[in-house]
Protein backbone atom coordinates (compact mmCIF):
# COMPACT_ATOMS: atom_id res chain seq x y z
CA UNK A 1 0.00 0.00 0.00
CA UNK A 2 1.56 3.55 -1.07
CA UNK A 3 2.07 6.09 1.37
CA UNK A 4 4.31 9.31 1.88
CA UNK A 5 7.75 8.12 3.61
CA UNK A 6 9.80 11.27 3.12
CA UNK A 7 10.52 13.57 6.47
CA UNK A 8 7.18 14.81 7.12
CA UNK A 9 8.34 17.81 8.65
CA UNK A 10 9.37 19.07 5.10
CA UNK A 11 5.07 18.84 4.70
CA UNK A 12 4.42 21.42 7.40
CA UNK A 13 7.13 23.55 5.95
CA UNK A 14 5.81 23.36 2.87
CA UNK A 15 1.85 23.90 3.62
CA UNK A 16 2.77 27.05 5.91
CA UNK A 17 1.46 25.02 8.85
CA UNK A 18 1.98 22.36 11.42
CA UNK A 19 0.46 20.25 10.13
CA UNK A 20 1.27 18.00 13.63
CA UNK A 21 2.25 14.60 11.67
CA UNK A 22 4.68 13.69 14.29
CA UNK A 23 2.71 13.38 17.55
CA UNK A 24 4.53 14.23 21.12
CA UNK A 25 7.22 15.53 19.07
CA UNK A 26 4.91 18.55 17.16
CA UNK A 27 4.16 19.69 20.57
CA UNK A 28 7.84 19.22 22.41
CA UNK A 29 10.05 19.80 19.88
CA UNK A 30 8.69 21.09 16.51
CA UNK A 31 11.05 21.89 13.55
CA UNK A 32 9.31 24.79 12.80
CA UNK A 33 9.15 26.40 16.26
CA UNK A 34 13.04 25.85 16.49
CA UNK A 35 13.65 27.01 12.75
CA UNK A 36 10.64 28.96 11.70
CA UNK A 37 12.15 30.22 8.25
CA UNK A 38 13.45 28.57 5.27
CA UNK A 39 16.43 28.43 4.31
CA UNK A 40 17.53 31.65 2.28
CA UNK A 41 16.76 29.25 -1.27
CA UNK A 42 13.36 28.11 -0.57
CA UNK A 43 12.23 31.51 0.43
CA UNK A 44 13.21 32.81 -3.07
CA UNK A 45 11.21 30.04 -4.57
CA UNK A 46 8.30 30.39 -2.62
CA UNK A 47 6.98 33.87 -4.07
CA UNK A 48 3.31 34.88 -4.23
CA UNK A 49 1.06 32.04 -4.58
CA UNK A 50 -1.70 32.09 -7.16
CA UNK A 51 -5.49 31.54 -6.26
CA UNK A 52 -4.61 28.29 -8.35
CA UNK A 53 -1.96 27.64 -6.11
CA UNK A 54 -3.33 28.44 -3.14
CA UNK A 55 -6.47 26.14 -3.92
CA UNK A 56 -3.53 23.59 -4.32
CA UNK A 57 -2.01 24.37 -0.89
CA UNK A 58 -5.06 23.53 1.16
CA UNK A 59 -5.85 19.95 -0.67
CA UNK A 60 -2.01 19.08 -0.05
CA UNK A 61 -2.93 19.95 3.79
CA UNK A 62 -5.77 18.08 3.70
CA UNK A 63 -4.02 15.12 2.57
CA UNK A 64 -0.15 15.43 3.98
CA UNK A 65 -2.71 15.61 7.37
CA UNK A 66 -4.79 12.20 6.96
CA UNK A 67 -1.33 10.95 5.55
CA UNK A 68 -2.99 9.30 1.69
CA UNK A 69 -1.74 9.44 -1.61
CA UNK A 70 -3.67 11.56 -4.36
CA UNK A 71 -5.29 9.11 -5.82
CA UNK A 72 -7.07 7.59 -2.94
CA UNK A 73 -7.71 11.71 -2.03
CA UNK A 74 -9.21 12.14 -5.20
CA UNK A 75 -11.45 8.82 -4.50
CA UNK A 76 -12.82 10.83 -0.99
CA UNK A 77 -13.63 14.04 -2.82
CA UNK A 78 -15.83 11.85 -5.58
CA UNK A 79 -17.82 10.13 -2.67
CA UNK A 80 -18.17 13.36 -1.05
CA UNK A 81 -19.59 14.93 -4.35
CA UNK A 82 -22.26 12.38 -4.54
CA UNK A 83 -23.40 13.24 -0.88
CA UNK A 84 -26.05 16.07 -0.53
CA UNK A 85 -24.91 19.06 1.38
CA UNK A 86 -21.56 21.08 1.43
CA UNK A 87 -18.88 18.74 -0.34
CA UNK A 88 -16.28 20.40 1.82
CA UNK A 89 -17.47 19.42 4.93
CA UNK A 90 -19.27 15.93 3.57
CA UNK A 91 -15.23 15.29 2.70
CA UNK A 92 -14.03 16.29 6.13
CA UNK A 93 -15.80 14.23 7.93
CA UNK A 94 -15.36 11.22 5.36
CA UNK A 95 -11.41 11.48 6.33
CA UNK A 96 -12.14 11.53 9.79
CA UNK A 97 -14.43 8.73 9.68
CA UNK A 98 -11.13 6.44 8.52
CA UNK A 99 -10.26 3.67 10.89
CA UNK A 100 -6.75 5.01 11.29
CA UNK A 101 -7.69 8.71 11.98
CA UNK A 102 -10.53 6.92 14.47
CA UNK A 103 -7.61 5.08 16.02
CA UNK A 104 -5.64 8.49 16.29
CA UNK A 105 -8.68 10.29 17.77
CA UNK A 106 -9.11 7.63 20.32
CA UNK A 107 -5.79 8.52 21.71
CA UNK A 108 -4.44 4.85 20.99
CA UNK A 109 -1.39 7.09 19.08
CA UNK A 110 0.37 10.02 19.12
CA UNK A 111 -0.23 10.19 15.19
CA UNK A 112 -2.01 8.91 12.28
CA UNK A 113 0.79 7.90 10.64
CA UNK A 114 1.15 5.58 13.87
CA UNK A 115 -2.12 4.11 13.89
CA UNK A 116 -1.69 3.24 10.25
CA UNK A 117 0.56 0.96 11.55
CA UNK A 118 -1.72 -0.55 14.33
CA UNK A 119 -4.15 -1.37 11.75
CA UNK A 120 -2.03 -2.33 9.25
CA UNK A 121 -0.61 -4.51 11.39
CA UNK A 122 -3.66 -6.00 12.67
CA UNK A 123 -4.13 -4.94 15.86
CA UNK A 124 -6.82 -3.54 15.67
CA UNK A 125 -10.60 -5.12 15.87
CA UNK A 126 -13.52 -3.18 14.39
CA UNK A 127 -16.54 -4.69 15.50
CA UNK A 128 -14.78 -7.50 17.22
CA UNK A 129 -13.29 -8.74 14.17
CA UNK A 130 -9.51 -8.16 12.92
CA UNK A 131 -9.39 -5.09 10.23
CA UNK A 132 -6.28 -4.19 8.55
CA UNK A 133 -7.62 -1.78 6.30
CA UNK A 134 -6.68 1.87 7.48
CA UNK A 135 -8.97 3.73 4.77
CA UNK A 136 -12.43 1.46 6.31
CA UNK A 137 -14.93 4.20 7.49
CA UNK A 138 -16.19 3.77 10.49
CA UNK A 139 -20.17 4.27 11.30
CA UNK A 140 -22.37 5.05 13.69
CA UNK A 141 -22.68 2.57 17.02
CA UNK A 142 -19.16 0.73 15.83
CA UNK A 143 -16.64 -0.59 18.44
CA UNK A 144 -12.85 -0.35 18.46
CA UNK A 145 -10.86 -2.74 20.23
CA UNK A 146 -7.48 -4.45 20.78
CA UNK A 147 -6.87 -7.95 19.10
CA UNK A 148 -6.33 -10.08 22.44
CA UNK A 149 -2.88 -11.11 22.30
CA UNK A 150 -2.03 -7.51 21.28
CA UNK A 151 -3.01 -6.48 24.55
CA UNK A 152 0.04 -8.46 26.07
CA UNK A 153 2.83 -6.25 24.77
CA UNK A 154 4.84 -3.54 26.04
CA UNK A 155 3.19 -0.74 24.10
CA UNK A 156 -0.64 -1.76 25.48
CA UNK A 157 0.80 -1.68 28.81
CA UNK A 158 2.15 1.43 28.72
CA UNK A 159 -1.36 2.96 26.78
CA UNK A 160 -3.64 1.91 29.61
CA UNK A 161 -1.52 3.85 31.88
CA UNK A 162 -1.31 7.03 29.71
CA UNK A 163 -4.00 7.41 28.24
CA UNK A 164 -5.86 8.02 31.84
CA UNK A 165 -4.73 11.43 31.47
CA UNK A 166 -6.58 12.42 27.24
CA UNK A 167 -9.92 12.79 26.84
CA UNK A 168 -11.49 11.92 23.11
CA UNK A 169 -13.90 13.81 20.95
CA UNK A 170 -17.44 14.27 21.87
CA UNK A 171 -18.56 11.84 18.88
CA UNK A 172 -16.77 9.28 20.63
CA UNK A 173 -15.97 7.44 23.49
CA UNK A 174 -13.52 5.33 25.14
CA UNK A 175 -13.61 2.94 28.03
CA UNK A 176 -10.39 3.55 29.81
CA UNK A 177 -10.29 0.11 31.56
CA UNK A 178 -10.16 -1.97 28.44
CA UNK A 179 -9.21 0.79 25.70
CA UNK A 180 -12.81 0.17 23.85
CA UNK A 181 -13.63 2.68 21.74
CA UNK A 182 -17.11 3.38 19.97
CA UNK A 183 -18.26 5.91 18.16
CA UNK A 184 -21.13 7.45 19.29
CA UNK A 185 -22.61 9.70 16.58
CA UNK A 186 -20.77 10.70 13.02
CA UNK A 187 -18.61 13.80 13.22
CA UNK A 188 -19.63 17.09 12.57
CA UNK A 189 -17.55 19.82 10.70
CA UNK A 190 -17.65 21.85 13.52
CA UNK A 191 -15.84 19.48 15.99
CA UNK A 192 -13.15 18.63 13.41
CA UNK A 193 -10.19 21.17 14.01
CA UNK A 194 -9.18 21.59 10.59
CA UNK A 195 -6.25 22.43 9.47
CA UNK A 196 -7.13 23.00 5.64
CA UNK A 197 -10.18 25.11 3.67
CA UNK A 198 -12.61 22.85 2.58
CA UNK A 199 -14.09 25.17 -0.14
CA UNK A 200 -10.61 25.92 -1.96
CA UNK A 201 -10.07 21.96 -2.12
CA UNK A 202 -13.71 22.27 -4.30
CA UNK A 203 -12.57 24.94 -6.56
CA UNK A 204 -9.38 22.97 -6.76
CA UNK A 205 -10.92 20.24 -8.38
CA UNK A 206 -13.97 21.86 -9.79
CA UNK A 207 -11.80 23.59 -12.49
FE1 LIG B 1 5.05 19.43 11.54
FE2 LIG B 1 5.23 18.05 13.77
FE3 LIG B 1 7.39 18.34 12.20
FE4 LIG B 1 6.40 20.39 13.63
S1 LIG B 1 7.34 18.50 14.41
S2 LIG B 1 7.07 20.45 11.50
S3 LIG B 1 4.18 20.01 13.51
S4 LIG B 1 5.49 17.24 11.70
Amino acid sequence: MARYTAAVCKLCRRSGDKLMLKGDKCINNCTLDRRPKPQRKQMRRRQRLSDRGLQLREKQKARYTYGILERQFRRFFSQAERQSGITGDNLLVLLERRLDNVVYRLGFTDSRSQARQLVLHGHIMLNGRKTDIPSCLVKEGDTISWKEEKTKTEYYKQLTESIKSKSVLSWLSLDKENLVGQVISMPTPDEIEAKFAGKSIVEYYSR
